[in-house]
């Protein structure tokens, strides 16, 4: 899918040569005449980027860049800002009203089209997580707090910053002093390393390295699993117009030109770090909701949902190394009674028992799942099925041997539990028919008497 951009300018000649240039670059383009047009078209559908004009009548361009920032439901749209060069006052209240980019008049055309691209990749990365994250709860992830600890409290931002002259670094550092801790390193390989190593919120690269490529920094930290989300921030030369390209093509979230504005850097740094946490938060949120589909909340174990889709993967990988599994189906005996007798709790009880002497049976390469109910499967790779069946005679011995006991009322069960186990090699040619054969298996121990093991018949 192609991004959407939105153009917001009052002078039609202005919208018409972006529009001109997007579109060449197969954008898909809306236009806006002014502010509160453009208000009504992000809140009515779908925008990815919006270049904004500061000058317009009406509401000029900060006001609307605050009232989207306002709003939850456009606050996460990134908004450049079209801005005169002679003004460089205008970046620095442009950034206080939340604007995530600059574009200078009149607009360089290889600028405008990296800038807007390497946004787009920023919001597509974090549109697929908020699309993710758990839609009820998340979707208005909080983003007021984000240079707050858990405590609540402030919490600085942590810089990496790699610059290989002492002064600059001492002039970044103090800039900096108010929002952030900034550790500075001259040694390109070093930092990287530290990057890696120790989290970091953003790293700040000045381009002006002693012995060392910046853009090759730039790619090693954008190629490396650890450090690849770490957002990052180019310091170099006005006029360095090839680097700059290069560098956002490479993927770096921003670059700043000397000579330093403070205020301006203060800036930028903390759209990163907000950006920054903002990202790692709805990763969270994704994996923690991830977890939660697949986790039965009884006993803690995997639920049916994950066992259909990772047996069919183990199922795959054993054929395809020609190594043997098999799947252990068990169901407590007389389960119904427990519940009958002493009520739901104290049935909610035994299954978490019963769930956690499994747990303490199998291997970590085995995968342990509740099938429903009091039904329970293990699925254990690379195990043929004498050795299963030795497993689960084990487990059985396990249930049958040690009483449950009741916290509340101190009652000692006697639970026990039949099973079934199937193989591959007995003929199952799919992962479902290999859980028939051992969910067979488990008829035919309870129909043998219960308290038993039955593996499928060849
Ligand atoms: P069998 O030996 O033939 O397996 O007999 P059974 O009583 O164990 O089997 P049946 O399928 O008749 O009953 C299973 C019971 O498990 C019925 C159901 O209420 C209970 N059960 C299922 N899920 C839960 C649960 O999450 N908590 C509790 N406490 N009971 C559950
Ligand atoms: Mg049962
Ligand atoms: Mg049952």
């Amino acid at each position: 899918m192609t991004a959407r951009i939105l153009v917001v300018d009052d002078i039609p000649a202005n919208v018409k040569l972006l529009e001109a240039r997007l579109l060449a670059e197969y954008f898909d383009v809306l236009t806006a005449s002014d502010g509160y047009k453009a208000l009504a078209i992000c809140d009515q559908t779908h925008v990815d980027v919006i270049l904004l004009d500061i000058m317009m009548p009406g509401i000029d361009g900060f006001e609307v860049c605050e009232r989207l920032k306002a709003n939850p439901r456009t606050a996460h749209i990134p908004v450049v800002m079209v801005t005169a060069l002679d003004q460089p006052s205008d970046r620095v209240r442009g950034l206080k009203a939340g604007a995530d980019d600059f574009l200078t008049k009149p607009v360089n055309d290889l600028q405008l089209i990296a800038r807007v691209k390497s946004l787009v990749r920023l919001k597509t990365l974090s549109d697929e997580l908020r699309i993710r994250a758990d839609t009820a709860t998340d979707l208005n992830l909080p983003t007021d707090d984000l240079l707050r600890g858990a405590d609540g409290r402030e919490e600085l931002g942590s810089v990496l910053l790699v610059d290989s002259r002492a002064s600059s670094q001492e002039r970044i550092i103090k800039a900096l002093k108010p929002i952030a801790e900034v550790t500075a390193m001259s040694d390109a390989q070093a930092a990287l390393f530290e990057a890696a190593e120790t989290p970091v919120d953003l790293v700040i690269v000045n381009a002006n390295l002693d012995d060392y490529d910046p853009l090759r920094l730039c790619s090693q930290l954008r190629s490396l699993e650890r450090t690849r989300f770490l957002p990052i921030l180019l310091v170099t030369e006005l006029g360095d117009e090839d680097v700059i390209v290069r560098a956002l093509d490479l993927g770096i979230n921003d670059y700043i030109v000397r000579p330093l504005d403070p205020n301006e850097l203060i800036a930028r740094t903390l759209t990163q770090i907000k950006r920054k946490r903002y990202n790692d938060r709805l990763r969270t949120s994704v994996r923690q909701t991830i977890e939660l589909a697949v986790t039965d909340p009884l006993t803690g174990l995997h639920n049916r949902r994950y066992l259909d889709n990772h047996l069919k993967a183990l199922f795959n990988r054993a054929a395809l190394r020609g190594r043997p599994l098999s799947v252990c189906m068990t169901d407590i005996d007389r389960f119904k009674l427990v519940n009958d007798t002493y009520g739901h709790d104290a049935g909610d009880a035994v299954l978490r028992e019963f769930a956690s002497r499994i747990r303490s049976t199998v291997r970590g390469a085995d995968l342990a799942c509740r099938f429903g109910g009091e039904e329970f499967v293990v699925v254990m790779p690379d195990t043929d099925g004498a050795t299963a069946a030795l497993i689960a005679e084990r487990l059985r011995g396990m249930i049958e041997r040690t009483p449950f006991i009741l916290k509340d009322s101190g009652i000692a069960l006697n639970i026990t539990a039949s099973l079934g186990i199937s193989s591959t090699g007995n003929g199952a040619e799919t992962p479902e028919q290999l859980l028939k054969q051992a969910d067979r298996a488990l008829y035919e121990a309870k129909n043998g008497g219960r308290n038993r093991v039955v593996a499928a018949a060849a």
